[in-house]
């Protein structure tokens, strides 16, 4: 795929969109996302291909899927964090929506995001002049974008595989897509979605941990408030899970 997709072959993540806070308690998260997780290893490789087949999507460099307004933040894997934080450390910053708050105030979140330019339509921190200017380093989910292999609710609740990120609105479709292509697609969909699903539950694992030594918990309307607050001006502390470690962060809106 990579060299036959225009230079702005973008992407982001519409994985994490504003607050994902979740009332269930994290034995059950984890056991939910273990079962995700299986289900992607039974999702048949050639099934994937196939739609990719028929819905022949093509970059139109557009760059649409750069900007904030079109697609919400990019998640990175700690993979490309490693990968920023040689590159270009200040492009980091935690992800929105974090999952958690303990009773001091300090909120948890399970990864980093790219940070985004000061215009209007929130272009991603690399997007020059309608390019990545790090194309041939680009991320995980950049790579990958749009296609994507997980499970979601529709708008009537019902889950079911969600297999493209903006369809109809980027790009241009019915392009012929050989086998091949298609078959080496689903199979980095599958990989990265495998990587995203192993990351959250390493999360989930991990806070489970660090609560229980540190005697922490959730308490949801300190979250609340101190969100509120922030939106005012308030700084906030964000622990960005990275590395199986936590990662210290003071945030004040500009
Ligand atoms: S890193 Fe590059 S490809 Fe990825 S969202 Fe930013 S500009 Fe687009």
């Amino acid at each position: 795929m990579p060299g036959t997709r225009p230079l702005t072959s973008c992407r982001t993540s519409t994985k994490k969109r504003g607050a994902t806070i979740s009332l269930t308690p994290i034995p059950l998260r984890i056991i939910a996302l273990t079962q995700e997780r299986n289900s992607l290893f039974e999702y048949p490789l050639e099934r994937l291909a196939g739609i990719i087949r028929d819905i022949g999507f093509r970059c139109t460099s557009c760059a649409k899927c750069c900007t904030r307004s079109f697609n919400g933040h990019v998640f990175l894997l700690d993979r490309d964090v490693r990968e920023v934080k040689e590159i270009e450390p200040e492009a980091l910053e935690p992800a929105p929506g974090p999952e958690f708050c303990d009773q001091n105030g300090v909120f948890y979140v399970s990864g980093y995001a790219l940070r985004v330019q000061d215009d209007e339509a929130g272009s991603c921190w690399f997007l020059q002049d309608g390019r990545c200017r790090i194309y041939d380093r680009r991320f995980a989910i950049c790579r990958i974008y749009p296609y994507m292999l997980h499970r979601e609710p529709d708008q009537e609740g019902v889950v079911d595989w969600r297999q493209f990120s903006g369809l109809e609105h980027h790009g241009e479709y019915d392009a012929e897509i050989p086998d091949e292509e298609s078959m080496t697609i689903a199979r980095e969909v599958k990989e990265y979605e495998n990587a995203f699903l192993m990351q959250e539950i390493r999360f989930l694992e991990y806070i489970q941990d660090y609560f229980t030594k540190n005697k922490l918990r959730h308490v949801q309307k300190i979250y609340d408030d101190r969100l509120r607050a922030f939106r005012k001006g308030a700084e906030i502390t964000v622990k960005v899970f990275f590395d199986d470690s936590l990662e210290e962060h003071r945030l004040r809106l500009p």
